[in-house]
């Protein structure tokens, strides 16, 4: 037997043999369960991340991982040469439960960026009728869609761009919760295909737009004849309160209410992240026929896309976000948390704001960007046993597992305050 390695010998390890591309916090994980980890000296924590919003649903709900061994032991991949008896029920569920004609099946949520984009340009050409090559996709400053060479080609994020050029043209950047300057690039520019954003800004910091944004700017774009995009691979599958972030203050929890006054609906809406609760890589593109059929055969593509793991996945963990009520919990929990992290700031110099919508918070330290103290407090509540991380400079994403309860919440709100009250910069 192979004498158990320590904490500091596997971050070696990663130091040693893997590429420098992440700074994680000092703590290695072994284990997972619902909203908890436990790292290779045993120790438990909360984890307030849950893999970047990916698993929602909790760390090995034993109903997706059960779906995911069974699916494992049959038959894992066959490629799209063939058809295989999983894709399809897969795609009339998730087609259904989010009310569009279509899904382009991905593994990741750049890729599904990319198809996103790749379908809105051809569609742009094909049925729009915009002349080869010209076509603009409008997104906003700060900005966060994944790492391809394309996708950072619009950043404004210097880090996450410089020296990886030269970058792919075709985009227009705006501000931002600015509906009169997405007007205006609207009117301004002949060409426009659409417009890609996220409802909410989440590794921005969390930023949540003005009500009614969303709805002026789908308002805008349905006027101009340019498609609305919405990634939600960070805001979707109820991490904000509602099945999906466009839902706004619809509270069906469930699967999209079409009817509600505050759902809008994307022309193409991109998942990924939790449509696995964090077991597999999936990803999805949704669309109506008018959209997705510009596609066809061999003009996109993925050898792993649609294989049957990631369907049985996929379906088990959107059963359990509805089975479960997540929506309905996050919504719930995250207005005891706003309510709990305000009655902390109020008594401490050290947090200046939280906000977020349902378990999508972030709170804003009390110090520059360019600042240690929230990567510090982080440390601290690691040490806590709670696991969080700054997004940008002075600013803590809170995203635990949708599976909490109460209980646990008031156990985290402590550990946080506590944490806040002992820190010592
Ligand atoms: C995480 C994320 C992506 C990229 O997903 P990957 O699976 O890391 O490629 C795209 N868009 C948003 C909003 C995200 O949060």
């Amino acid at each position: 037997m192979m004498e158990k390695m320590t904490s500091g010998q596997l971050i070696d390890l990663e130091d040693k043999y893997g590429a420098h591309n992440y700074h994680p916090l000092e703590v290695v994980l072994e284990r997972g369960e619902g909203v908890h980890v436990w790292d290779v000296e045993g120790k438990k924590y909360y984890d307030f991340l849950s893999a970047y919003s990916a698993v929602n649903q909790g760390h090995c709900h034993p109903k997706i991982v059960g779906a995911m061994v069974d699916q494992a032991k049959t038959l894992t991949l066959t490629s799209r040469a063939f058809y295989n008896d999983a894709l399809g029920p897969y795609e009339k569920f998730v087609t259904e439960y989010f009310g569009f004609d279509k899904v382009l099946p991905m593994n990741t949520g750049a890729e599904a960026v990319e198809t996103a984009i790749k379908l809105c340009r051809k569609w742009a050409y094909e049925v729009k009728g915009i002349s080869e090559d010209a076509a603009q996709i409008i997104v906003c400053d700060n900005n966060f869609h994944g790492r391809t060479t394309t996708i950072v080609s619009f950043s404004n994020d210097a880090v996450a761009s410089k020296n990886f050029g030269p970058f792919t043209p075709g985009f227009i950047r705006i501000p931002y919760n600015d509906s009169d300057a997405l007007e205006r690039a609207l009117n301004e520019n002949d060409n426009v295909a659409g417009f890609l954003v996220e409802p909410i800004q989440g590794e921005a910091g969390v930023f949540v737009p003005d009500s009614g944004y969303i709805e002026k700017a789908k308002e805008l774009c349905a006027a101009n004849g340019t498609l609305f995009i919405a990634d939600e691979v960070q805001t979707g599958i109820a991490r904000t309160g509602s099945l999906l972030a466009v839902c706004g203050d619809c509270n069906c929890g469930n699967t999209c209410e079409k009817d509600s006054n505050t759902y809008v609906k994307p022309d193409i809406l991109i998942l990924g992240k939790a449509i696995s609760g964090g077991a597999y890589p999936v990803s999805a593109v949704l669309a109506d026929d008018s959209i997705m059929n510009v596609i066809k055969p061999g003009q996109h593509g993925s050898t792993f896309g649609g294989n049957p793991v990631a369907a049985k996945v996929a379906v088990a963990a959107l059963e359990v976000v509805r089975d479960e009520k997540l929506a309905e919990n996050a919504r719930r929990l995250g207005v005891i948390f706003r309510k709990e992290m305000n009655r902390i700031i109020d008594s401490t110099d050290l947090v200046l704001k939280v906000r977020g919508r349902g378990l999508l918070n972030a709170i804003i330290v009390n110090d520059t960007e360019e600042s240690e103290t929230a990567w510090n407090l982080c440390v601290a509540l690691k040490e806590n046993g709670l696991l969080a991380k700054p997004t940008h400079g002075n600013i803590i994403r809170f995203a635990p597992p949708l599976v909490m309860n109460e209980q646990q919440l008031m156990e985290c709100v402590s550990i946080i305050e506590k944490t806040i009250n002992e820190f010592k910069q």
